[in-house]
């Protein structure tokens, strides 16, 4: 019997990056799942690639959310996990910051993790599943340069530890996974100049930037019934950066 067999599972933000990773890793563990973003083209594309459904939606707006929770309930009986783990970057420091800037960070990679976890709530409090936050090394330290985005993830850190004691009794566990830098098409700019990639990898005790799938498989565990007795968690995948 593979680790989530029987699971439904949302990965908002799956198109790409750490969420297609994720939702590979997912199927290829058993569940049955759905991602979602905004981009439908490359949506659909992912989604075919990977033999499963895709609902585009904008986590910045509350009702897309609750449509797309409720959606894939109704339609497969259930809703096991959702990882909320959409997100845009920002490498703006404050002096610099468009307010415009910030606002679109902060909901997001923000409002857009409250919206995902409140719209699964009352489905994961029937089915005692769980929510797994993408969060950053950036919301447990702060990110230099990056005011909005540290803003924004450190919100998300505490707020996975906040919706974990309110729900814990309940049945639902509410986790986050905080990587290091990991080559997306999020970061394929930044960590292809050469300054900014020494910079990583002095930060980074093994010295190098990581792959999607090496962040994969923490979330499949997350959402087994491995993991029964975590709750409250916000794990650093990060080379050791945190360590440092
Ligand atoms: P990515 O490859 O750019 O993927 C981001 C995903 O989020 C895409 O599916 C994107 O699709 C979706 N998305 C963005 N804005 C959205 C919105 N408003 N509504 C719905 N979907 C939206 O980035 P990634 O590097 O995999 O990042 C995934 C998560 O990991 C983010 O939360 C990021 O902050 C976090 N993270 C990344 C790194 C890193 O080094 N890459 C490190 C730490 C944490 P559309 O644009 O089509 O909507």
């Amino acid at each position: 019997m593979d680790m989530l067999d029987g699971k439904i599972a949302i990965v908002v933000g799956g198109s790409t990056g750490i969420g297609k990773a994720i939702a590979a890793e997912y199927l290829d563990d058993g569940a049955e799942v759905v991602i979602a973003s905004r981009g439908e083209e490359r949506g659909m594309e992912t989604a075919a690639e990977l033999d499963c459904e895709f609902e585009p939606c904008d986590v910045s707006e509350y009702e897309q959310v609750e449509a797309l929770v409720d959606g894939v309930a109704d339609a497969y009986g259930t809703l096991d996990v959702i990882v909320n783990g959409a997100g845009i970057g920002s490498t703006t420091g404050l002096g610099e910051m468009p307010i415009s800037e910030w606002r679109d960070v902060i909901s997001t990679n923000l409002d857009g993790v409250m919206h995902g976890s409140k719209a699964a709530l009352p489905h994961l409090l029937e089915s005692e599943g769980c929510i797994i936050n993408i969060e950053s090394i950036y919301g447990l330290r702060g990110g230099k340069g990056a005011a909005a985005y540290s803003a924004a993830k450190g919100g998300t850190v505490n707020f996975t530890q906040q919706v974990a004691v309110d729900y814990a009794a309940e049945g639902v566990r509410v986790n986050g996974i905080c990587p290091g830098f990991v080559r997306t098409p999020m970061t394929e700019d930044i960590l292809e100049d050469d300054s900014f990639y020494d910079f990583v990898r002095t930060r980074t005790p093994m010295n190098r930037a990581a792959e999607p799938e090496e962040i994969a498989p923490l979330a499949a565990f997350l959402a087994s019934d491995g993991a029964s007795y975590i709750t409250g968690a916000n794990i650093p995948v990060d080379g050791g950066w945190t360590a440092f």
